[in-house]
């Protein structure tokens, strides 16, 4: 009856919830963590979490089973942990997750195992009760689910007024998928529309400022227009973009597609208009291609050591 009890109210949380043992097998997996994982307590249930489940990632996208797992830290040091990481939803895309890990003692003070906790983080989940109404508005594109160009065009010009009258620095992020053609000729259109909503849906889901709005520009093209940032942190926010789209993946038959992006970051200045910006963030864009593809090119203050972390994780 108490089980019963239990069991009811751990699935309606709203929170994800899982038990492990000491071996960090999955023992328990309620209705919440289905839901936000995409993968049912049957799939899960006797596997570790680091067998391809969840595979938290950080901003680096550095696996974190291979160490700073919050749940190891606390099976190690018996206290209580709690992290910001970015967990693998089943479809491949990443979701911003707060996850908190506690230990579950037996009568002897022994470990014999945790519970761990997940909350989603993501920002624009505001932003998201607000796409209904822009749909009604024609501002939504239907793939993806971005702002469509017409919106892109709206904010760009708005954005750059309140520059000129106020001094609102803005920043804008091109981004376009690297080699998609080939994505197309392999597996099929239908497959590139599954890849376009994942990269959609990996930008969007993590953005992080109510204030900043992601565009689908055309084709495979899209835009961050990022207010109140300086060219340091415009850069890090197309970065951890750019990483979160490389970690990610669709799944297609017994195949993971993966994609990567590239990017071009740029501040507007006061002598912008919409064609210079454009232009600029474009030249950044094709910049990365020229050099490499999977990077961020910027005229704005890219950081010293964000890069070099990113490499050596
Ligand atoms: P690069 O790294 O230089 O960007 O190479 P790329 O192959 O991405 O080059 P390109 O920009 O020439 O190709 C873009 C492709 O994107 C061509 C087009 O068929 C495809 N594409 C554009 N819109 C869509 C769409 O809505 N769905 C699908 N499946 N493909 C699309
Ligand atoms: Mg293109
Ligand atoms: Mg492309």
């Amino acid at each position: 009856m108490q089980d019963a009890i239990y069991k009811t109210l751990l699935d309606n949380l709203s929170e994800g919830v899982y038990f492990v043992d000491r071996d960090k097998r999955i023992l328990y997996w309620n209705k919440a963590a289905e839901r936000m994982t995409g993968r049912t307590a049957g799939e899960v249930l006797g596997f570790c979490c680091a067998d391809n489940i969840l595979v938290h990632t950080d901003e680096q996208g550095a696996n974190l089973c291979l160490s700073g797992c919050p749940l190891s830290a606390m099976m190690t040091d018996g206290r209580y942990h709690e992290a910001s990481v970015y967990m693998l939803h089943k479809d491949g895309h990443r979701v911003p997750v707060t996850v908190k890990a506690m230990p579950v003692y037996d009568e002897q003070g022994n470990i014999t195992g945790g519970i761990e906790t997940f909350t989603d983080n993501s920002a624009n989940r505001l932003l998201k009760e607000q796409n209904a109404h822009l749909t009604s508005l024609s501002l939504i594109d239907e793939l993806t689910q971005a702002g469509n160009r017409r919106y892109a065009n709206i904010t760009l010009e708005t954005r750059l007024s309140e520059f000129k009258r106020y001094g609102w620095p803005f920043g804008m992020i091109m981004f376009d998928i690297d080699n998609f053609k080939v994505v197309n000729d392999t597996f099929g259109h239908d497959a590139g529309d599954k890849a376009l909503q994942m990269v959609a849906r990996s930008i969007s889901d993590n953005m992080r400022s109510p204030a900043s709005l992601f565009f689908r520009w055309g084709g495979e093209e899209f835009v961050i227009l990022a207010s109140n940032v300086n060219g340091r942190q415009l850069y890090d926010i197309a970065e951890r973009m750019r990483i979160l789209v490389a970690t990610s993946f669709i799944v297609r038959g017994d195949d993971e597609i993966r994609v990567t992006v590239s990017a071009g970051a740029t501040i507007a200045t006061a002598e912008d208009d919409a064609e210079s910006l454009t232009r600029r963030a474009d030249t950044l864009l094709y910049r990365s291609k020229k050099e490499g593809k999977n990077r961020t090119s910027t005229d704005s203050g890219q950081p010293a050591g964000f890069a070099d972390s990113v490499a050596s994780s």
